[in-house]
């Protein structure tokens, strides 16, 4: 160790007892703790700084600093490019050296604006010091990149555009199905693609409510599936092989019934789906019977018919407004139509049989077994399945 007072620094720092430490002076020991790493850092790039243009490395038998930096200092690529940048560039930054030197900004925040002379050079970054320290004084490193960035625009619109241009170009999506049948989904969008399906995405999550167990990313999964969903359902997409898209669902009358033993349903790919999705899909939906010969030839192809017909449904949206599960208002434009006596089982298909639910809570209904009843007072009570622990229905429990 270099000396006794480095060593007995961190000698102290072994010995405290954190455990003692309150909420408040553990976030205030970690705050300063941090101010020393970046005051250090500073020391680090300033030798740094020496030692690249002495090309000391070569005496350690390395042909470049950054190879030398992974090695000896035990950086990953890009921090080690990160740390040569700052080193070289922060001798021509006498203001963020001084604010870096005395921990008032950050590394990162030294970072991004050594990174700003390496694309628009020095005299430009020089022109905006004070308002680019000021800035780092208030924003975390990530923000102070979007000033850097307008900095950039000024100086270089050209290469500004070429690299837009050039993250445009990266943008892929692909969509892939595994042999269990869940679908993964891996891409990259540019800024303008990145930040219009959020917003998309964002107006289709609803404000997040105490009895919503789900993720953050859950959430997201199912804004983007309900944005598809809302898009397909307002029929004006380009028809695709004579038909308006849609997702199709093949199932025998034995699987409707839940026949034991029954076979399991068929997504338009073969993708099996089990009988209670089905009862869900054909809870609502177009309908076409098809009469099959002993030998699985079509005999008669019936009209199509919807298992919830169109004045139903407006019917529905002027009584229940919203989704009828308890506690939950997602907008008629969310919700299917379900019947509470299922028309498979012998359910009539009229007011007193059907309600509005969301997707979410119609899934709660035929996967996960919660039951809907009426009650006197003509709401809809939601009982949890056995397996859920209490019996009480989630109105009494809310
Ligand atoms: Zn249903
Ligand atoms: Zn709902």
């Amino acid at each position: 160790m270099r000396s006794a007072a480095a060593q007995a620094f961190i000698s102290d720092l072994e010995t405290e007892d954190v455990e003692s430490f309150t909420d408040t002076a553990l976030g205030d020991d970690l705050t300063e703790l941090r101010r020393t790493m970046d005051r250090i850092e500073f020391q680090f790039s300033r030798r740094l700084d020496l030692f690249a243009r002495r090309q000391g490395f070569v005496a350690f038998g390395f042909v470049t600093l950054i190879s030398w930096l992974r090695r000896a200092c035990r950086l990953s690529p890009g921090a080690a490019s990160q740390h040569a940048e700052l080193a070289r560039n922060l001798a021509s930054l006498p203001e963020t050296s001084t604010a870096f030197a005395a921990g008032e900004i950050g590394f990162h925040h030294a970072a991004v604006i050594a990174h700003s002379v390496t694309e628009v050079g020095a005299e430009a970054v020089v022109r905006q010091e004070a308002t680019l320290l000021e800035a780092a004084s208030k924003l975390d490193p990530k923000f102070l990149s979007y000033v850097t960035r307008q900095i950039r625009h000024c100086q270089d619109p050209d290469g500004t555009l070429a690299d837009a241009n050039e993250n445009h170009e990266r943008r892929y999506l692909h969509l892939s199905q595994t042999f269990g049948g869940l679908f993964v989904i891996d891409g990259r969008l540019d800024a303008e693609g990145g930040a219009t399906l959020r917003a998309a995405l964002n107006a289709l999550d609803e404000p997040w409510k105490a009895d919503d167990t789900r993720s953050g990313s859950q959430r997201r999964a199912d804004a983007l599936i309900e944005l598809a969903r809302q898009r397909l359902d307002a029929g004006n997409l380009p028809e695709v092989g004579g038909q308006k898209p849609h997702l199709s669902v093949t199932a025998p009358i034995s699987t409707l019934l839940k026949d034991p033993g029954c076979a399991a349903g068929e997504l338009e790919w073969s993708q099996p789906i089990t009988a209670d999705t089905v009862r869900r899909i054909a809870c609502d939906c177009a309908m076409t019977r098809v009469l099959l010969a002993p030998n699985s030839e079509p005999i008669d192809v019936g009209r199509c018919t919807r298992t919830v017909p169109p004045a139903l449904r407006r019917a529905l949206v002027v009584r229940d407004k919203h989704c009828r599960f308890p506690g939950c208002d997602r907008p008629a434009d969310w919700c299917d139509g379900h019947h509470l006596v299922h028309w498979s089982d012998g359910g009539e298909t009229n007011l007193g049989n059907t309600c509005l639910l969301c997707r979410r809570h119609h899934r709660f209904v035929h996967e996960l077994g919660w039951q809907l009843r009426w009650s006197a007072g003509g709401e809809i009570i939601a009982i949890k399945p056995w397996w859920m622990g209490s019996a009480k229905s989630a109105r009494e429990a809310a």
